[in-house]
Protein backbone atom coordinates (compact mmCIF):
# COMPACT_ATOMS: atom_id res chain seq x y z
CA UNK A 1 0.00 0.00 0.00
CA UNK A 2 0.96 3.81 -1.06
CA UNK A 3 -0.03 6.75 0.70
CA UNK A 4 0.93 10.04 0.08
CA UNK A 5 0.77 13.25 2.57
CA UNK A 6 1.16 16.22 0.28
CA UNK A 7 -0.14 20.03 0.32
CA UNK A 8 -2.75 21.39 -1.05
CA UNK A 9 -1.81 25.19 -0.35
CA UNK A 10 1.53 27.06 -0.29
CA UNK A 11 3.37 24.62 2.15
CA UNK A 12 2.98 24.72 6.07
CA UNK A 13 0.06 23.01 6.16
CA UNK A 14 0.78 20.98 8.48
CA UNK A 15 1.93 18.17 6.84
CA UNK A 16 5.05 17.31 8.81
CA UNK A 17 2.49 16.37 12.18
CA UNK A 18 0.13 14.44 10.25
CA UNK A 19 3.22 12.34 8.58
CA UNK A 20 4.31 11.75 11.74
CA UNK A 21 1.14 10.88 12.93
CA UNK A 22 0.63 8.21 10.27
CA UNK A 23 4.22 7.04 9.72
CA UNK A 24 3.46 5.05 13.25
CA UNK A 25 2.00 2.26 10.61
CA UNK A 26 4.10 2.53 8.07
CA UNK A 27 7.51 0.61 7.07
CA UNK A 28 8.66 2.71 4.74
CA UNK A 29 8.57 7.01 4.53
CA UNK A 30 9.90 8.26 1.43
CA UNK A 31 11.08 12.01 0.83
CA UNK A 32 10.34 12.48 -3.24
CA UNK A 33 11.15 16.11 -3.99
CA UNK A 34 12.52 19.37 -3.06
CA UNK A 35 15.83 19.75 -0.97
CA UNK A 36 16.57 21.32 2.47
CA UNK A 37 14.53 24.59 1.21
CA UNK A 38 11.17 24.08 3.45
CA UNK A 39 11.09 22.51 6.82
CA UNK A 40 8.68 20.20 8.81
CA UNK A 41 7.86 20.58 12.31
CA UNK A 42 7.48 17.93 14.11
CA UNK A 43 6.44 17.87 17.77
CA UNK A 44 6.74 14.42 19.79
CA UNK A 45 8.46 12.43 22.97
CA UNK A 46 11.94 13.21 21.78
CA UNK A 47 11.23 17.39 21.87
CA UNK A 48 10.33 19.65 18.44
CA UNK A 49 12.56 19.24 15.63
CA UNK A 50 12.66 20.88 12.39
CA UNK A 51 13.28 18.57 9.33
CA UNK A 52 14.37 20.04 6.22
CA UNK A 53 15.76 17.03 4.53
CA UNK A 54 15.08 13.93 6.70
CA UNK A 55 12.26 12.21 5.90
CA UNK A 56 9.45 12.51 8.73
CA UNK A 57 10.21 8.31 10.06
CA UNK A 58 13.15 9.05 11.83
CA UNK A 59 11.54 8.84 15.00
CA UNK A 60 10.53 5.53 14.48
CA UNK A 61 12.86 2.40 14.75
CA UNK A 62 10.61 0.14 12.84
CA UNK A 63 10.70 2.35 9.77
CA UNK A 64 13.44 2.13 7.11
CA UNK A 65 13.27 6.07 6.26
CA UNK A 66 13.90 6.54 2.00
CA UNK A 67 15.40 9.63 0.37
CA UNK A 68 14.21 9.45 -3.17
CA UNK A 69 15.81 9.96 -6.56
CA UNK A 70 13.90 13.66 -6.78
CA UNK A 71 15.31 14.59 -4.03
CA UNK A 72 17.95 17.69 -3.73
CA UNK A 73 20.49 16.20 -1.36
CA UNK A 74 22.85 18.23 -0.01
CA UNK A 75 24.54 16.07 2.37
CA UNK A 76 26.17 18.31 4.88
CA UNK A 77 22.62 18.96 5.98
CA UNK A 78 21.62 15.73 5.88
CA UNK A 79 24.41 15.53 8.24
CA UNK A 80 23.92 18.40 10.42
CA UNK A 81 20.06 16.98 10.62
CA UNK A 82 20.89 13.77 11.53
CA UNK A 83 23.67 14.36 14.19
CA UNK A 84 21.23 17.02 15.79
CA UNK A 85 18.25 14.23 16.26
CA UNK A 86 21.30 11.71 17.79
CA UNK A 87 22.51 14.58 20.43
CA UNK A 88 18.89 15.03 21.47
CA UNK A 89 18.28 11.42 22.40
CA UNK A 90 16.82 9.80 19.31
CA UNK A 91 17.83 6.50 18.42
CA UNK A 92 19.74 6.19 14.96
CA UNK A 93 17.46 5.59 12.15
CA UNK A 94 17.31 3.38 9.53
CA UNK A 95 17.95 5.20 6.22
CA UNK A 96 18.62 4.73 2.29
CA UNK A 97 19.52 7.53 -0.06
CA UNK A 98 18.76 6.64 -3.51
CA UNK A 99 22.15 6.51 -5.68
CA UNK A 100 19.92 8.29 -8.76
CA UNK A 101 19.72 10.92 -6.16
CA UNK A 102 21.10 14.20 -7.08
CA UNK A 103 23.51 16.35 -4.65
CA UNK A 104 23.13 19.96 -4.14
CA UNK A 105 27.13 21.52 -4.73
CA UNK A 106 28.59 23.78 -2.69
CA UNK A 107 28.28 26.36 -5.99
CA UNK A 108 24.55 25.93 -6.16
CA UNK A 109 24.00 27.53 -2.98
CA UNK A 110 26.36 30.34 -4.25
CA UNK A 111 24.50 31.08 -7.32
CA UNK A 112 20.83 31.30 -5.56
CA UNK A 113 22.38 33.89 -3.44
CA UNK A 114 24.18 36.19 -6.58
CA UNK A 115 21.13 35.67 -8.07
CA UNK A 116 18.64 37.12 -5.62
CA UNK A 117 21.19 39.48 -5.24
CA UNK A 118 21.13 40.26 -9.13
CA UNK A 119 17.46 40.64 -9.60
CA UNK A 120 17.64 43.03 -6.13
CA UNK A 121 13.90 44.15 -5.69
CA UNK A 122 12.67 41.75 -7.95
CA UNK A 123 14.09 38.48 -6.32
CA UNK A 124 11.80 35.77 -5.51
CA UNK A 125 12.52 35.69 -2.37
CA UNK A 126 14.46 32.31 -2.39
CA UNK A 127 15.69 30.36 0.67
CA UNK A 128 19.11 30.62 -0.65
CA UNK A 129 19.83 26.55 -0.74
CA UNK A 130 20.81 26.19 -4.04
CA UNK A 131 17.65 24.81 -5.10
CA UNK A 132 16.83 26.75 -8.56
CA UNK A 133 20.26 26.12 -9.47
CA UNK A 134 20.52 22.99 -8.64
CA UNK A 135 17.43 21.52 -10.79
CA UNK A 136 18.32 23.56 -13.48
CA UNK A 137 21.64 22.07 -13.69
CA UNK A 138 20.41 18.62 -13.04
CA UNK A 139 18.01 18.65 -16.02
CA UNK A 140 20.45 20.55 -18.45
CA UNK A 141 22.52 17.42 -17.27
CA UNK A 142 25.26 18.58 -15.64
CA UNK A 143 24.42 17.75 -12.29
CA UNK A 144 25.89 14.95 -10.13
CA UNK A 145 23.72 11.87 -9.37
CA UNK A 146 25.33 10.57 -6.07
CA UNK A 147 26.36 7.15 -7.51
CA UNK A 148 28.61 9.64 -10.02
CA UNK A 149 30.88 10.71 -6.67
CA UNK A 150 32.37 7.95 -6.34
CA UNK A 151 33.91 7.69 -10.27
CA UNK A 152 36.86 9.79 -9.53
CA UNK A 153 37.44 10.10 -13.43
CA UNK A 154 34.34 11.05 -14.16
CA UNK A 155 33.82 13.31 -11.23
CA UNK A 156 36.54 15.54 -12.05
CA UNK A 157 36.38 15.62 -15.92
CA UNK A 158 32.55 16.76 -15.36
CA UNK A 159 33.99 19.26 -12.22
CA UNK A 160 35.97 20.56 -15.19
CA UNK A 161 33.63 21.24 -17.78
CA UNK A 162 31.05 22.50 -15.00
CA UNK A 163 33.64 24.92 -13.66
CA UNK A 164 34.87 26.31 -17.56
CA UNK A 165 30.42 27.24 -17.74
CA UNK A 166 30.21 28.17 -14.30
CA UNK A 167 32.98 30.75 -14.07
CA UNK A 168 32.00 32.35 -17.34
CA UNK A 169 28.79 33.68 -15.74
CA UNK A 170 31.00 34.78 -12.29
CA UNK A 171 32.94 36.65 -14.29
CA UNK A 172 30.97 38.50 -16.75
CA UNK A 173 27.65 38.42 -14.67
CA UNK A 174 27.72 38.26 -11.45
CA UNK A 175 31.35 39.67 -10.71
CA UNK A 176 31.92 37.00 -8.47
CA UNK A 177 35.56 34.58 -7.35
CA UNK A 178 35.56 31.74 -9.49
CA UNK A 179 35.44 28.34 -8.87
CA UNK A 180 38.23 26.20 -8.34
CA UNK A 181 37.83 22.46 -9.84
CA UNK A 182 40.14 20.84 -7.41
CA UNK A 183 38.79 22.68 -4.75
CA UNK A 184 35.46 21.35 -5.29
CA UNK A 185 36.89 18.08 -5.68
CA UNK A 186 37.88 17.71 -2.09
CA UNK A 187 34.34 18.64 -0.95
CA UNK A 188 33.05 16.18 -2.47
CA UNK A 189 35.46 13.48 -2.04
CA UNK A 190 35.10 13.98 1.05
CA UNK A 191 30.92 14.27 1.46
CA UNK A 192 31.12 10.62 -0.85
CA UNK A 193 32.33 9.63 2.55
CA UNK A 194 30.40 10.66 4.68
CA UNK A 195 26.97 9.33 2.83
CA UNK A 196 28.52 5.92 1.28
CA UNK A 197 27.53 3.94 4.11
CA UNK A 198 24.09 5.25 3.26
CA UNK A 199 23.79 4.96 -0.31
CA UNK A 200 21.69 2.13 -2.55
CA UNK A 201 18.82 1.17 -4.85
CA UNK A 202 16.19 3.06 -3.18
CA UNK A 203 13.98 2.34 -6.18
CA UNK A 204 14.27 -2.02 -6.07
CA UNK A 205 14.11 -1.12 -2.07
CA UNK A 206 10.83 0.26 -2.72
CA UNK A 207 9.72 -2.16 -4.73
CA UNK A 208 10.65 -5.22 -2.96
CA UNK A 209 9.01 -3.74 -0.09
CA UNK A 210 5.66 -3.20 -2.18
CA UNK A 211 5.44 -6.99 -2.94
CA UNK A 212 5.83 -7.99 0.42
CA UNK A 213 2.83 -6.26 1.03
CA UNK A 214 4.63 -3.36 3.23
CA UNK A 215 3.38 0.42 3.64
CA UNK A 216 4.81 3.13 1.96
CA UNK A 217 4.09 6.69 3.04
CA UNK A 218 5.23 9.41 0.41
CA UNK A 219 6.08 12.72 2.37
CA UNK A 220 5.58 15.83 0.32
CA UNK A 221 7.93 19.20 0.50
CA UNK A 222 5.59 22.45 0.44
CA UNK A 223 2.02 22.29 -1.89
CA UNK A 224 0.59 22.26 -5.21
CA UNK A 225 0.21 26.08 -4.91
CA UNK A 226 4.44 25.52 -5.18
CA UNK A 227 4.24 22.88 -7.92
CA UNK A 228 6.60 23.93 -10.51
CA UNK A 229 3.56 23.27 -13.25
CA UNK A 230 0.49 23.58 -11.70
CA UNK A 231 1.80 25.87 -8.88
CA UNK A 232 1.83 30.35 -8.98
CA UNK A 233 4.64 29.90 -11.26
CA UNK A 234 6.73 31.94 -11.42
CA UNK A 235 6.92 32.19 -7.31
CA UNK A 236 6.85 27.78 -7.29
CA UNK A 237 9.42 25.81 -6.26
CA UNK A 238 11.92 24.04 -8.70
CA UNK A 239 10.33 20.32 -8.67
CA UNK A 240 7.04 18.94 -8.71
CA UNK A 241 5.20 18.94 -4.66
CA UNK A 242 2.46 16.93 -6.76
CA UNK A 243 1.36 13.42 -5.73
CA UNK A 244 1.68 12.16 -9.21
CA UNK A 245 5.08 12.64 -9.22
CA UNK A 246 5.61 11.00 -6.06
CA UNK A 247 5.79 7.90 -8.18
CA UNK A 248 8.76 9.23 -10.02
CA UNK A 249 10.28 10.94 -7.17
CA UNK A 250 10.88 7.44 -5.11
CA UNK A 251 11.08 5.43 -8.45
CA UNK A 252 7.89 3.20 -7.68
CA UNK A 253 5.04 2.05 -10.18
CA UNK A 254 2.38 4.61 -10.94
CA UNK A 255 -0.47 2.44 -10.39
CA UNK A 256 1.04 1.31 -6.52
CA UNK A 257 -0.72 4.72 -5.14
CA UNK A 258 -3.65 4.08 -3.19
CA UNK A 259 -4.47 7.21 -1.56
CA UNK A 260 -3.85 10.76 -1.60
CA UNK A 261 -4.09 12.58 1.57
CA UNK A 262 -3.78 16.01 1.43
CA UNK A 263 -3.35 18.85 4.47
CA UNK A 264 -5.14 22.07 4.02
CA UNK A 265 -4.66 24.68 7.01
CA UNK A 266 -7.88 26.63 8.51
CA UNK A 267 -6.23 29.41 7.35
CA UNK A 268 -3.59 30.67 4.70
CA UNK A 269 -0.22 31.23 4.74
CA UNK A 270 2.92 31.60 1.92
CA UNK A 271 6.20 32.39 2.54
CA UNK A 272 8.15 34.44 -0.42
CA UNK A 273 6.65 36.57 -3.62
CA UNK A 274 3.58 35.98 -5.62
CA UNK A 275 -0.06 36.78 -5.96
CA UNK A 276 -1.74 35.88 -2.27
CA UNK A 277 -5.40 36.63 -2.99
CA UNK A 278 -6.81 36.76 0.97
CA UNK A 279 -3.87 37.80 2.25
CA UNK A 280 -4.08 40.24 5.56
CA UNK A 281 -2.11 42.88 6.78
CA UNK A 282 -1.73 45.02 9.58
CA UNK A 283 -2.81 44.32 12.66
CA UNK A 284 -5.69 41.36 11.25
CA UNK A 285 -2.55 39.81 10.28
CA UNK A 286 -0.42 40.23 13.38
CA UNK A 287 -3.48 38.51 15.38
CA UNK A 288 -3.27 35.51 13.19
CA UNK A 289 0.49 35.31 12.59
CA UNK A 290 0.93 35.25 16.15
CA UNK A 291 -1.39 32.34 16.91
CA UNK A 292 -0.91 30.33 14.07
CA UNK A 293 1.05 27.11 13.93
CA UNK A 294 2.86 25.96 17.14
CA UNK A 295 5.20 29.26 17.57
CA UNK A 296 3.33 31.66 15.14
CA UNK A 297 3.59 31.56 11.59
CA UNK A 298 7.04 32.18 10.72
CA UNK A 299 9.57 29.95 8.35
CA UNK A 300 10.64 26.55 10.01
CA UNK A 301 13.93 26.95 8.01
CA UNK A 302 14.25 30.67 7.75
CA UNK A 303 12.48 32.23 10.67
CA UNK A 304 11.24 34.69 8.14
CA UNK A 305 7.40 35.80 9.43
CA UNK A 306 5.08 33.97 6.99
CA UNK A 307 2.42 35.65 4.86
CA UNK A 308 -1.13 34.68 6.43
CA UNK A 309 -5.03 35.38 5.24
CA UNK A 310 -8.37 33.80 4.81
CA UNK A 311 -8.66 30.19 3.84
CA UNK A 312 -8.72 30.47 0.59
CA UNK A 313 -11.08 27.76 -0.72
CA UNK A 314 -11.10 28.32 -4.49
CA UNK A 315 -7.08 27.66 -4.27
CA UNK A 316 -7.94 24.72 -2.03
CA UNK A 317 -10.35 22.81 -4.19
CA UNK A 318 -7.89 23.10 -6.95
CA UNK A 319 -5.62 22.14 -4.88
CA UNK A 320 -6.67 18.80 -4.06
CA UNK A 321 -7.97 18.07 -7.49
CA UNK A 322 -4.76 18.63 -8.74
CA UNK A 323 -2.76 16.15 -6.16
CA UNK A 324 -6.03 13.84 -6.81
CA UNK A 325 -6.63 13.66 -3.05
CA UNK A 326 -8.90 10.74 -2.01
CA UNK A 327 -9.03 12.71 1.76
CA UNK A 328 -8.35 15.89 3.38
CA UNK A 329 -6.85 16.64 6.60
CA UNK A 330 -7.95 20.49 8.09
CA UNK A 331 -4.91 21.56 10.46
CA UNK A 332 -4.89 23.98 12.74
CA UNK A 333 -8.31 24.59 13.78
CA UNK A 334 -7.70 25.37 17.52
CA UNK A 335 -6.06 28.36 15.84
CA UNK A 336 -9.11 30.48 14.84
CA UNK A 337 -10.67 30.31 18.32
CA UNK A 338 -10.29 33.43 18.97
CA UNK A 339 -12.17 35.06 15.77
CA UNK A 340 -15.92 36.60 16.24
CA UNK A 341 -16.45 35.80 12.53
CA UNK A 342 -14.14 33.94 9.74
CA UNK A 343 -14.01 34.13 6.22
CA UNK A 344 -13.75 32.07 3.54
CA UNK A 345 -12.88 32.92 0.11
CA UNK A 346 -15.38 31.55 -2.23
CA UNK A 347 -14.68 33.43 -5.56
CA UNK A 348 -12.02 35.25 -7.19
CA UNK A 349 -13.71 38.45 -8.59
CA UNK A 350 -11.34 38.88 -12.07
CA UNK A 351 -11.79 42.37 -13.94
CA UNK A 352 -16.09 42.19 -12.64
CA UNK A 353 -16.07 38.27 -13.39
CA UNK A 354 -16.50 35.97 -10.46
CA UNK A 355 -14.20 32.62 -11.35
CA UNK A 356 -14.72 29.99 -8.65
CA UNK A 357 -12.16 27.61 -10.62
CA UNK A 358 -8.24 28.74 -9.90
CA UNK A 359 -6.71 30.42 -12.95
CA UNK A 360 -3.08 31.10 -14.17
CA UNK A 361 -0.93 33.49 -12.60
CA UNK A 362 -1.33 35.90 -15.00
CA UNK A 363 -4.79 36.38 -14.46
CA UNK A 364 -4.30 35.67 -10.36
CA UNK A 365 -2.38 38.86 -10.29
CA UNK A 366 -5.66 40.68 -10.45
CA UNK A 367 -7.84 38.63 -8.62
CA UNK A 368 -10.18 40.00 -5.44
CA UNK A 369 -11.49 37.38 -2.88
CA UNK A 370 -15.17 37.23 -2.81
CA UNK A 371 -15.79 36.05 0.97
CA UNK A 372 -18.37 34.08 2.50
CA UNK A 373 -18.79 34.98 6.21
CA UNK A 374 -19.16 32.42 9.18
CA UNK A 375 -19.69 32.88 12.71
CA UNK A 376 -16.26 31.44 15.32
CA UNK A 377 -17.12 29.84 17.92
CA UNK A 378 -14.73 31.97 20.32
CA UNK A 379 -13.39 28.94 22.53
CA UNK A 380 -10.39 27.22 22.82
CA UNK A 381 -10.40 23.90 21.27
CA UNK A 382 -6.54 22.94 21.41
CA UNK A 383 -6.23 19.32 21.60
CA UNK A 384 -10.09 18.73 21.60
CA UNK A 385 -9.43 14.96 20.25
CA UNK A 386 -14.11 14.11 20.02
CA UNK A 387 -14.91 15.83 17.20
CA UNK A 388 -18.81 15.45 17.85
CA UNK A 389 -17.89 17.78 20.65
CA UNK A 390 -16.17 20.60 18.74
CA UNK A 391 -18.58 23.79 18.93
CA UNK A 392 -21.31 23.74 16.08
CA UNK A 393 -19.46 26.69 13.95
CA UNK A 394 -16.52 24.51 13.91
CA UNK A 395 -18.29 21.76 12.63
CA UNK A 396 -20.03 23.97 10.49
CA UNK A 397 -16.83 25.56 8.84
CA UNK A 398 -15.62 22.30 8.69
CA UNK A 399 -18.71 21.05 6.77
CA UNK A 400 -18.26 24.04 4.23
CA UNK A 401 -15.24 23.59 3.51
CA UNK A 402 -15.28 19.92 2.77
CA UNK A 403 -18.21 20.72 0.52
CA UNK A 404 -16.43 23.36 -1.37
CA UNK A 405 -13.22 21.53 -2.09
CA UNK A 406 -15.11 18.38 -2.79
CA UNK A 407 -12.90 16.26 -1.29
CA UNK A 408 -14.01 14.25 2.08
CA UNK A 409 -11.72 15.92 5.11
CA UNK A 410 -11.56 12.58 7.54
CA UNK A 411 -9.32 14.45 10.14
CA UNK A 412 -9.65 17.60 11.69
CA UNK A 413 -6.01 18.45 13.73
CA UNK A 414 -6.49 20.91 16.55
CA UNK A 415 -3.04 20.99 18.13
CA UNK A 416 0.90 20.74 16.46
CA UNK A 417 0.95 17.88 18.95
CA UNK A 418 0.77 14.17 17.51
CA UNK A 419 -2.18 12.98 19.38
CA UNK A 420 -4.19 16.43 18.69
CA UNK A 421 -5.93 15.01 16.19
CA UNK A 422 -10.14 14.77 15.57
CA UNK A 423 -11.40 11.79 13.10
CA UNK A 424 -14.78 12.40 11.51
CA UNK A 425 -16.73 9.51 10.99
P1 LIG B 1 4.69 21.45 6.95
O1 LIG B 1 5.88 21.86 6.19
O2 LIG B 1 3.46 21.31 6.11
O3 LIG B 1 4.95 20.27 7.80
O4 LIG B 1 4.32 22.65 7.95
P2 LIG B 1 5.25 23.36 9.03
O5 LIG B 1 5.75 22.39 9.97
O6 LIG B 1 6.20 24.26 8.37
O7 LIG B 1 4.18 24.35 9.69
C1 LIG B 1 3.09 23.91 10.34
C2 LIG B 1 3.11 24.52 11.73
O8 LIG B 1 1.85 24.29 12.32
C3 LIG B 1 4.11 23.87 12.67
O9 LIG B 1 4.54 24.82 13.60
C4 LIG B 1 3.28 22.78 13.37
O10 LIG B 1 3.79 22.44 14.65
C5 LIG B 1 1.98 23.47 13.47
N1 LIG B 1 0.77 22.65 13.47
C6 LIG B 1 0.49 21.52 12.76
N2 LIG B 1 -0.78 21.14 12.99
C7 LIG B 1 -1.31 22.05 13.85
C8 LIG B 1 -2.59 22.22 14.45
O11 LIG B 1 -3.52 21.47 14.24
N3 LIG B 1 -2.73 23.29 15.28
C9 LIG B 1 -1.74 24.18 15.54
N4 LIG B 1 -1.97 25.19 16.37
N5 LIG B 1 -0.52 24.06 14.97
C10 LIG B 1 -0.33 23.01 14.14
Amino acid sequence: MVKAVVGANWGDEGKGKITDMLAEKSDYVVRFQGGANAGHTIINNYGRFALHTLPSGVFYDHITNVIGNGVALNIRVFFDELNSLLQQGVPAPKIVVSERAQVVMPYHILFDQYEEERLGGKAFGSTKSGIAPFYSDKYAKIGFQINELFDDELLKARLENVCTIKNTLLEHLYRKPLLDPEEIYREMAEQRELIRPYVGDASAVLCEALAQDKQVLLEGQLGTLKDADFGIYPFVTSSNTIAGYGCVGAGIPPASLDSVVAVTKAYSSAVGGGAFVTELFGDEAEALRRRGGDKGEYGATTGRPRRVGWFDAVATKYGCRIQGATEAVLTAVDVLGYLDEIKICVGYDIDGTVVTDFPVTSKLDRAKPVYRTMPGWKCDILGATDYSALPVQAKNYVDFIEEFIETPIKMVSTGPKREDIAYRT
